[in-house]
């Protein structure tokens, strides 16, 4: 029996995804430690109860694109979606990469995006945030004109830094060049001064801008894999012609109606999550460990510490390890989670560094 060879560049691969082990505390892929409520979940129930499962769902997604395009002040043919907005960012990939494009990304950021450059055989160009991880227009401006774009792709706040990119930014990107710019706010509703940046207040000056959102983090629904973009109509026709036919299914599309519906109550919590994330920034600096300012519902913190990530591991706490990571050297990420969780982390930290020789814990902020 002979076996296939994968496509070359997907020989050497490893697929991708934070380890899911078992473990008491998991603080390392940034979703809401409440599940939704339940006043969520009975509706959900009965609305699926009604459906005609027999019959494929509407392919428009109609119902779903006039809610959450009307959130927004929208018309529905400026809204998409799609399961998770790592598909949506699959579908501009297959629409407006491919043989012969680049995507623009720059360096550290989310770590799918080369993945999805890769898998959609887009050629990938990056360049380097500042030494606080912060998005310049100097820097903008200047990749995009060093490697003219198809695509940008920037998430704000970034992951895994924290910080959000100012809509002057965004202007000067989007001006310097001919791309899509892509603009990525899975963790946008976690910070006041976020959201007023947003960039869906450019949405209407700048013709080649989207923003892809997501009901996996602040929503707390990311088990439901449900996430959309905001953008021109043509986008959204150009999306039409890559995505599967009836890609979203019906039961998440009545759930994505419902969640809408019930937007204060399944959104109740975040303020409880920034107040925590204050509090955690506060305390594992206070531990000697360098934490990054954030404006989204995680940390990045850099310490001295050998394996901090293994170590905090023995310890029963689960963060994302991105200490070999370029850039990113002694550095790991922190989900905020209940106050207990957080503590677990926070005592769990404390042991870590007492390990130490005195002096190494990293040092200031
Ligand atoms: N963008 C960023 C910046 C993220 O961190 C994530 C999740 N880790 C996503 C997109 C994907 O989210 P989802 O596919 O669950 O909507």
């Amino acid at each position: 029996m002979g076996r296939v060879p994968v496509r070359e560049d997907l020989a050497a691969v490893e697929p991708y995804g934070a380890p899911q082990l078992d473990v008491a505390v998991r603080l390392n892929t940034n979703e809401t430690p409440w599940p939704p409520p339940a006043v969520f979940s009975e509706r959900l129930a009965q609305r699926v109860a009604a459906l005609d499962l027999h019959r494929y769902p509407d392919r428009r997604l109609w119902a779903l694109r006039e809610r959450l395009a009307d959130r927004f002040g929208l018309p529905p043919e400026r809204a998409w979606a799609a399961n998770g907005s790592n598909e949506v960012l699959v579908q501009l990939l297959q629409a407006y990469g491919g043989t012969g494009r680049r995507l623009l990304a720059f360096r550290p950021s989310y770590s799918m995006y080369p993945e999805l450059a890769r898998t959609t055989a887009t050629g990938l160009v990056a360049a380097d945030l500042d030494d606080r991880f912060r998005l310049t227009a100097q820097i903008a401006v200047e990749a995009v004109t060093r490697h003219d774009p198809d695509v940008v792709a920037l998430a704000s706040p970034n992951n895994p830094t924290g910080l959000g990119v100012e809509p002057s930014v965004l202007r000067a990107l989007h001006d310097a060049g001919r791309a899509l710019v892509v603009v990525d706010e899975a963790y946008m509703e976690f910070s006041p001064e976020v959201r007023e940046r947003s960039a869906l207040t450019l949405l209407d000056t700048l013709d080649r801008l989207v923003v892809v959102r997501t009901f996996s983090k602040a929503w707390r629904l990311a088990g439901l894999r449900l996430g959309y973009l905001l953008g021109p109509a043509w986008v959204v026709d150009d999306l039409r012609k890559v995505r599967l036919p009836y890609h979203l299914d019906a039961v998440k599309q009545e759930a994505g109606l419902v969640a809408l519906a019930l937007a204060d109550e399944v959104t109740a919590h975040i303020g409880a999550i920034v107040a925590e994330r204050d509090r955690v920034a506060e305390a594992a600096g206070a531990l000697g460990v360098e934490v990054f300012d954030s404006e989204a519902n995680f940390l990045l913190l850099r310490s001295a510490a050998d394996d901090l990530f293994g170590r905090l591991l023995e310890r029963g706490v689960l963060v994302r390890d991105f200490s070999r990571a370029p850039r990113l050297e002694g550095c790991v990420r922190v989900t905020i989670g209940t106050a207990e969780e957080n503590d677990a982390f926070l005592t769990a930290l404390r042991d870590c560094l007492a390990d130490l020789p005195a002096g190494a814990g990293g040092g200031g902020r």
